[in-house]
């Protein structure tokens, strides 16, 4: 009887248990891929993403034709949809068993449920593998068995309970005999989806992830705690895309960070254990998408945020989305984002902290331009991330923090090497006057005056945030 593997986020065929799972005995295999599109775009997603998911989706199929397992990839519209396909499919190929990777989101869970209703009917099991996290959120835990809230001692849980388990990356399985099936083209696969510009900029596939690592774990990885916050250095790792359609498992990335610090979880080289941290915020923020479903509805995770008067001034937020707000560092991140679909950290915080704290726009509008153009658009990283920006989230930053963008911009970026590369009308100015131009520069190169006062703006939201605690605490 045939086994199939239901691909969803998990778009490799190394380290994926679904995988490994339905290939662990003899009987033929296949592989199959429904693409959603209406279903991600009421998820805000952008088409950079899409697209990418689709490249990816080729790579994967190639790895599994040298497995001799067909995919079958089909174009359905929502999740409900996608139940139907996969019923349909199940019949039509008569599958004893549909193994997947669990997903952990409200609308996943719930397709899943639906899911395995409906094959039940038809007398076929569906089996979920845990993937998406290297721990379960139920296995992180405090000792009143409820979820951390506090990064810190939710990092302290994680580190201890994943140093007694088995972190090792299961291997690609072997290859299968052939059951004379045909794969879907890539050219039909690649019908669904043109490219942005912004797709030129990744490379996609399984093959491309791992190299980006092993370059990473090799050149910067142990800079990393030093060179981290200064985009012109681009030292980061820029797994997030491949991450975020499971090119690369999580645990493949830890694996190779421990294995570079001599497997030490708390002592060591500080710049590979500053990377290591950041795996397990990523962790964090899944496990409280988990813990937390209502995040999904726009809900501040904070109630004393919940009634802040949030503007929506639609001329300011156009402002901040198309990188004309006067401010350079603010521009230079926006533009980096439009332009290739990334965004440096640094500048997510700085550019979320602006349209937040000093523009005093809805961080849920922020949220869903993010979703919409970030080719590693995440939901449970990036609600936490604006969460955490906004001061309305789980061990968010205090309120009365708010970046000044041109301190910012002198101290990350302080030549202003960034700034030229992105904003290029002031590619003539010197590191003194770029982070803050005169009104006289500005005229001479056509950049707009700053579009709101940093001292004035910082004082209203303080006010805000005070008066929002108070109506709760009242
Ligand atoms: C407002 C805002 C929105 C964000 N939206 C997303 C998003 O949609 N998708 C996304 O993957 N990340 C998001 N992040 C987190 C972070 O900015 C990116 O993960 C990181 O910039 C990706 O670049 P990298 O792969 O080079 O990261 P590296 O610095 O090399 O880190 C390695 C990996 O760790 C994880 N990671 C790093 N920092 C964080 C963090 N703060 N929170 C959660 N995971 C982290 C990512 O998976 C990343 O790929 C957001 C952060 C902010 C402040």
């Amino acid at each position: 009887m045939t086994q199939a593997v239901w691909f969803r986020n998990d778009l490799r065929i190394d380290d994926n248990p679904a995988l490994a799972a339905a290939c662990s005995g003899d009987d033929p295999v296949i592989a199959i891929y429904i693409y959603t599109p209406e279903q991600q775009r009421k998820h805000q997603v952008g088409d950079t993403k899409l697209r990418f998911t689709l490249e990816t989706l080729v790579h994967l199929k190639h790895d599994l034709s040298r497995l001799n397992i067909p995919l079958v990839a089909l174009l359905g519209s929502d999740y409900d949809n996608s139940v139907q396909v996969l019923s349909k499919l199940v019949r039509q190929y008569g599958v004893r068993t549909v193994h997947a990777n669990s997903e952990l989101e409200f609308n996943e869970a719930r397709r899943d449920q639906h899911a395995t209703r409906a094959l039940l009917q038809q007398h076929t099991q569906l089996r979920f593998h845990q993937d998406q996290t290297i721990l379960a959120p139920t296995d992180v835990l405090t000792g009143e068995d409820t979820p951390y809230r506090v990064f810190t001692p939710f990092k302290r849980a994680w580190i201890h309970r994943a140093a007694q388990s088995n972190l090792a990356p299961l291997p690609a399985p072997g290859a299968r005999r052939a059951i004379g099936m045909e794969s879907t083209p890539d050219e039909e696969i690649l019908s669904w989806q043109a490219p942005t510009a912004a797709n030129a900029h990744w490379i996609a596939g399984s093959k491309q992830a791992h190299q980006r690592l092993d370059k990473f774990t090799l050149q910067a990885i142990e800079r990393y705690k030093s060179t981290r916050d200064f985009p012109a250095l681009n030292c980061t790792s820029q797994l997030s895309p491949y991450l975020a359609v499971g090119a690369i498992s999580l645990r493949s990335c830890l694996r190779q960070a421990l294995y570079a610090n001599h497997y030490e979880w708390d002592s060591g080289n500080q710049g590979v254990l500053t990377w290591m941290s950041e795996l397990i915020w990523r962790e964090f923020y899944k496990h409280l998408s988990f813990h937390y479903p209502e995040l999904s509805k726009g809900v501040a995770f904070n109630p004393k945020t919940q009634s802040i008067p949030w503007s929506r001034n639609q001329t300011l937020l156009q402002q901040w989305q198309s990188g004309q707000t006067g401010f350079p560092l603010v521009d230079a991140g926006m533009r980096q984002l439009n332009q290739t679909g990334w965004m440096h950290n640094r500048l997510r915080m700085v550019t979320a902290m602006f349209l937040t704290k000093q523009l005093f726009i809805d961080w849920r509008l922020g949220e869903a331009y993010f979703m919409n153009r970030l080719i590693d658009c995440d939901y449970a990283a990036n609600n936490g991330g604006w969460q955490w920006s906004a001061s309305t989230g789980a061990d968010a930053a205090p309120y009365f923090r708010v970046f000044n963008p041109i301190r910012q911009s002198q101290r990350f970026d302080a030549q202003g090497e960034f700034i030229r590369a992105w904003v290029p009308e002031l590619a003539q100015l010197g590191p003194k006057q770029i982070h803050d131009p005169s009104p006289m520069e500005r005229q001479l190169v056509g950049y707009p005056l700053p579009i709101v006062d940093h001292k004035s703006s910082v004082e209203h939201v303080k006010q805000a945030f005070k008066a929002a605690q108070a109506m709760e605490t009242a």
